[in-house]
C-alpha cells in the first residue's frame, strides 16, 4: 500500500515535470517534489528515491501527448500550473519619448536575410511600435560590387513574411549627392583629405601611427582632386578623415570615407564612381534621416568614436547609438559572408536550404515567423556575445505548433506485417489527442500493415505490441516480413505502441537537416533523407501545412503536382 502511495505521487509529479520540460522529466526535480510531499507522512528519502527514479524513467518513455493526457486525467489542476511565460518585453530606451522614437533597419542588398537580420529588424521594429514612433527600412547599397537588384525585393519579401511593416523606405544610394556635399564641407574645414598613397603604404602607416604626405596638401588642391575623383578617371584616390594617426583606437587612424568603385550600380547605373564607406554613410544617414535610436552589433564598437566625430565635425544631429550582440547559433553560419560561399561551392542547395539560418531556409523547414520573434525577444538586447543552440528556436516553434498541428501516421524504413486473423476495421482516429476541433479521419484496415523495422527489431517472437489506436498484435514469425496474430483490443500497459500504415500508403521522403558545422569542420552528412510510408490521407495535405508524425517529429509538407515530400522541422 505504501509503495503504491509513493508510485502514485511520483507518477503525478514526474508527469507534471515532463509536461513542463518538453516530455523529459528531471529525476532530481521529481525527487525534490515528492520528498517534500511524502516526508510529512513519515516516508524516508531512502525508500522514496529508487521508486521515484523508476517511475520517472517510465514517464519519460511516454510521448509528450500521452503525458499531457494522463496528467489531465489524474491531476488536471497540475496541468494548468504549467510554467508561467516569462515577460520578454524589451527594456525602455534611454532618452526616448512617446511619438518621437525613430528606428531603422539597414540591410545591404547583397543576399537573403538570415535570423541575425531578423533579430535586428524585430528589435528595431518593436521599439518603434513601443513608442508609437517611426520605423525606416533603408537599403545600404553603397557598394555596387555587392548590391544586386534581386535582393531589394527578396529582402522586403522576407521582412513581410516576418510580419514587419515599415513606415518609410529608401536607398542610401539615392542620397549620394548629399554625401558628396558633406564630404566637400569636411575638406573645406580641413577635416578630410584626398590620399593617393597605395594601399600597402596606407596600411603600413596606420600600423606604425605615421601620417603620409597627402595629409598636408592644401585645401584647394584637395578639393580639385576630389572633383576629379568624382568626374573623371583619376585612379586609386580615397578621401580620408583627418583623425589621429597615433590614436590607440586604430579605427581613428584617418579612416577612409570615400573610395572609387568602377562598377555599374543596380539602381544608379554608372552615375557615380565614388562611394562612401560604411563609416561615413552609416553615420550620415542615421543623422539626416531622423533616426533617434540606431542599433548596431557590438563588432562596430570601435567605430563608434568615428561615428560621433564625423557628426560633430559636420555639425549635424547625433542619434543615441545602441548596441547589441551579434546573434550566433552553434554549428550554423549566421552571416551572409559565410553563407554565400557555401552556396557557390554547392555545399548547400541554395538560399532556402533547410540547413541554413536564412529566413527562407527556416520557412521551408517549418519554423513560423512568430517563433522567430519570440526567440529573438527571449534573447533580448544584451551585449554579451554568445552562441545559442538552435534548440531554443525549436522550443519556441514547438510551443506554437504543437497544439495546432494534426497527427498522422508515418513509418520510416517500413517492413510488412501480415495478421491473418485481423478484424476488418473502419477506425475513426482523431487528428489531435487533445483538440477534437482538428477533426478526424477514418482508416480502413484489413490484414496487411507496415510498421517500422526499427520498432520490430526491439521485439521478439511471442511479444505483444499495440498498433496505435487500433488493437494488440502478438508476433508469430519474423523474417523479411512479420507475421502477427490479433491479440485483442484491451489496452495493456507497458506494451509498445507502434505507428503503422495499411497497404494503402503514400511514399514520402523526409529531408532532415543537421548542423552544418561540427566545430570548424563542414558536416558532410548534414542533410539526411529518410524514406517511408505515410498513411493515405497525407497525400491530400497541401503545401506549407506542418504535421506531426508521432514519435518521428514535426514535418512541413510540400505537395506540388502530386509530388509530395517532407522537411523535418524538429522533434
Ligand atoms: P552579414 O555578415 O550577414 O553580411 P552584415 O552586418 O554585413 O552581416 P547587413 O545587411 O549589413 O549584414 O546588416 C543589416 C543589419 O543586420 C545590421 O544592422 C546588422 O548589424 C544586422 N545583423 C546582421 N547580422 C546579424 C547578426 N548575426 N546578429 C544580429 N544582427 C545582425
Ligand atoms: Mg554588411
Amino acid at each position: 500500500m505504501s509503495k503504491e502511495r509513493i508510485r502514485k505521487t511520483a507518477r503525478i509529479y514526474a508527469l507534471q515535470n515532463a509536461v513542463q520540460f518538453n516530455g523529459k522529466a528531471n529525476p532530481k526535480a521529481v525527487v525534490g517534489k515528492v520528498i517534500a510531499v511524502l516526508q510529512k507522512e513519515g516516508f524516508s528519502p531512502k525508500e522514496l528515491i529508487p521508486i521515484i527514479n523508476t517511475v520517472t524513467s517510465e514517464v519519460n518513455e511516454l510521448s509528450l501527448d500521452n503525458q499531457k493526457n494522463e496528467l489531465e486525467r489524474i491531476a488536471p489542476e497540475l496541468l494548468k500550473k504549467e510554467k508561467k511565460e516569462r515577460d520578454f518585453s524589451l527594456p525602455e530606451l534611454p532618452h526616448a519619448k512617446k511619438g518621437k522614437v525613430v528606428t531603422r533597419f539597414p540591410p545591404e542588398p547583397n543576399g537573403y536575410l538570415h535570423i541575425g537580420h531578423a533579430k535586428a529588424a524585430i528589435v528595431d521594429y518593436e521599439y518603434a511600435k513601443m513608442y508609437d514612433g517611426r520605423f525606416i527600412l533603408r537599403f545600404d547599397d553603397t557598394n555596387p560590387e555587392n548590391a544586386h537588384l534581386e535582393f531589394y525585393d527578396a529582402q522586403k519579401d522576407d521582412l513581410i513574411w516576418l510580419g514587419i511593416e515599415w513606415d518609410e523606405e529608401y536607398n542610401t544610394s539615392d542620397n549620394i549627392e548629399k554625401h558628396y556635399k558633406l564630404a566637400e564641407q569636411l575638406i573645406k574645414q580641413e577635416h578630410a583629405y584626398v590620399c593617393t598613397c597605395d594601399t600597402s603604404f596606407i596600411k603600413e602607416c596606420r600600423f606604425n601611427g605615421k601620417e603620409c604626405d597627402c595629409r598636408c596638401i592644401d585645401t584647394g588642391e584637395s578639393l580639385d582632386i576630389w572633383g576629379e575623383m568624382i568626374s573623371s578617371s583619376i585612379e586609386g584616390a580615397i578621401l580620408r578623415l583627418k583623425g589621429d594617426m597615433t590614436c590607440d583606437n586604430t579605427a581613428m587612424r584617418d579612416p577612409t570615407l570615400f573610395r572609387i568603385i568602377e562598377k555599374e550600380h543596380p539602381l544608379q547605373g554608372d552615375k557615380y564612381r565614388v562611394w562612401p564607406t560604411y563609416d561615413f554613410s552609416g553615420a550620415v544617414e542615421d543623422s539626416i534621416s531622423g533616426v533617434t535610436h540606431p542599433f548596431r552589433t557590438k563588432e562596430y564598437e570601435l567605430r563608434d568614436e568615428c561615428y560621433f566625430k564625423l557628426l560633430d565635425l559636420l555639425g549635424i544631429r547625433k542619434p543615441h547609438l545602441m548596441e547589441f550582440a551579434r546573434l550566433s547559433i552553434e554549428g550554423m553560419p549566421v552571416s551572409k559572408r559565410k553563407i554565400k560561399p557555401l552556396i557557390e561551392r554547392g555545399d548547400v542547395l541554395g538560399y532556402d536550404d533547410i540547413r541554413l539560418p536564412t529566413l527562407r531556409g527556416l520557412k521551408k523547414r517549418g519554423i513560423l515567423p512568430q517563433a522567430i520573434k519570440k526567440f529573438v525577444l527571449e534573447q533580448g538586447i544584451s551585449k554579451v556575445e554568445s552562441s545559442v543552440t538552435f534548440g531554443l528556436l525549436e522550443a519556441a516553434n514547438r510551443k506554437i505548433i504543437d497544439p495546432i498541428t494534426k497527427r498522422y501516421f508515418y513509418v520510416s524504413d517500413p517492413i510488412k506485417l501480415v495478421i491473418d486473423n485481423a478484424p476488418q476495421n473502419e477506425k475513426k482516429i482523431d487528428f489531435h489527442p487533445r483538440d477534437k476541433k482538428l477533426g478526424n479521419r477514418t482508416i480502413k484496415t484489413d490484414k496487411t500493415f507496415y510498421v517500422e523495422k526499427l520498432d520490430m527489431n526491439k521485439l521478439k517472437v511471442g511479444d505483444i505490441f499495440r498498433l496505435k489506436d487500433l488493437f494488440n498484435v502478438k508476433i508469430k514469425k519474423k523474417n523479411d516480413q512479420i507475421t502477427g496474430e490479433y491479440a485483442g483490443e484491451e489496452l495493456i500497459s507497458d506494451s509498445a505502441k507502434i505507428q503503422w500504415t495499411t497497404d494503402k500508403y503514400v511514399n514520402l521522403s523526409v529531408f532532415i537537416p543537421h548542423v552544418l558545422y561540427i566545430g570548424e569542420k563542414f558536416n558532410k552528412d548534414s542533410l539526411e533523407k529518410v524514406e517511408g510510408f505515410a498513411e493515405e490521407s497525407v497525400g491530400n495535405i497541401k503545401t506549407d501545412e506542418i504535421v506531426q508524425f508521432e514519435r518521428f517529429g514535426f514535418v512541413r509538407i510540400e505537395n506540388v503536382n502530386n509530388k509530395i515530400k517532407g522537411f523535418f522541422t524538429h522533434k
